[in-house]
């Protein structure tokens, strides 16, 4: 890594503390600025050498204490599960825009040469054949999507207006250890693991593209490194998978079997298929490295070996 002092934004959650952990592990000074929400946990930190500043990106007094000596800050923060925005959007609209704005302004005032913003493919609402590219129009479905495009435009108008060297990165589906139990591969695999059965929403055929957070991590300091300031740039998975599928493998992972699942009445407004061109990324030199099924067994393993963590 080429920074020395890395501020790592929602460095608590699942994807940011596994960033924290490589950018930590290749030499750098680690700050980790998370609000400790439902789905942060400092144990995702465990054996991570770094500063921890419990607080909130929406604090911008806060922030212009915390961000100034960082040559590169990574905003990972964000209210992340699309079933809790259609409940309640507040804290999605809170976090994501103005949480979003509140730290590309102290990036600004604090002069931080380089800033990662991470999104979502879920901003381009969705797509029933071919792939997106990062020029597609942001057509958001869901309130989660809609606050992760008002961040990421957030993020371009720094950069346009400012000069503000910011990059978006938008990725499909992440797998991995340490995701809380409410999203679909660690809800299906502690309900298996404890004997419980599993909900499918709808007829389960939605495609989502799965890529190993780790991979992810990996575009991400690629991007921080290389990437052309006030660009926009894809992490497309390496399985593009229905539900169904994803089950299926899910299931033979556990040793369990289809009378374990339960079709339920599907989420509203339920994107049908997200799908990335990550043609540019790649002109970076990127690949990913891990495959799903090694990924995916890996992953069921961790689980299975690290109850205490999620039960
Ligand atoms: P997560 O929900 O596991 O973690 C989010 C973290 O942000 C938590 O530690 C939480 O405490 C913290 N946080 C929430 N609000 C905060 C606030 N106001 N101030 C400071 N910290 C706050 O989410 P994740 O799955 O690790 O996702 C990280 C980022 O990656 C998000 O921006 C998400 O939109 C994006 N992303 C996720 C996926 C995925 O599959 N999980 C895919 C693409 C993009």
């Amino acid at each position: 890594m080429t920074f020395s002092r890395v501020l790592v934004a929602g460095g608590a959650g699942f994807i940011g503390s596994a960033f924290a952990r490589t950018a930590a592990g290749d030499g750098a000074e680690v700050t980790v600025l998370d609000k400790l929400t439902y789905a942060g946990n400092p144990a995702n930190l465990a054996g991570v050498p770094h500063t921890f500043v419990r607080g909130d990106i929406c604090d911008a007094a806060l922030l212009a204490a915390v961000v100034p000596g960082h040559d590169l800050v990574v905003n990972f923060a964000a209210e992340s599960h699309v079933d809790r925005s259609i409940a309640d959007a507040g804290e999605f609209a809170r976090t994501n825009v103005l949480g979003a704005q509140r730290l590309l302004q102290a990036c600004l005032d604090a002069r931080t040469p380089r800033v990662v913003h991470v999104s979502t493919d879920e901003v381009y609402g969705s797509i029933e054949t071919g792939s997106w590219d990062e020029g597609a129009p942001l057509a958001p479905r869901s309130p989660y999507a809609a606050s992760k495009a008002g961040g990421d435009l957030m993020a371009r108008a720094y950069a346009v207006t400012h000069g503000l060297p910011v990059c978006v990165t938008r990725c499909g589906n992440n797998y991995g250890p340490r995701q809380y139990p409410e999203k679909v591969v660690p809800l299906f695999v502690t309900r298996l693991l404890s004997g419980g059965k599993v909900p499918l929403y709808g007829d389960g055929g939605n495609v989502r593209d799965w890529i190993h957070v780790d991979d992810h991590c990996a575009a991400v300091r690629l991007v921080a490194e290389a990437g052309e300031p006030g660009e926009v740039y894809h992490v497309a998975g390496t399985a593009e998978l229905t539900n169904r599928e994803l089950t299926g493998r899910l299931l033979a992972a556990c040793g369990a079997g289809w009378d374990r699942v339960e079709f339920v009445a599907d989420r509203k407004g339920h994107d049908r298929r997200y799908s990335l061109d990550d043609t540019r990324l790649r002109s970076l030199g990127f690949a990913p490295k891990i495959d799903f099924e090694t990924g995916l067994a890996e992953t069921v393993r961790w689980y299975a070996a690290h109850p205490g963590w999620w039960s």
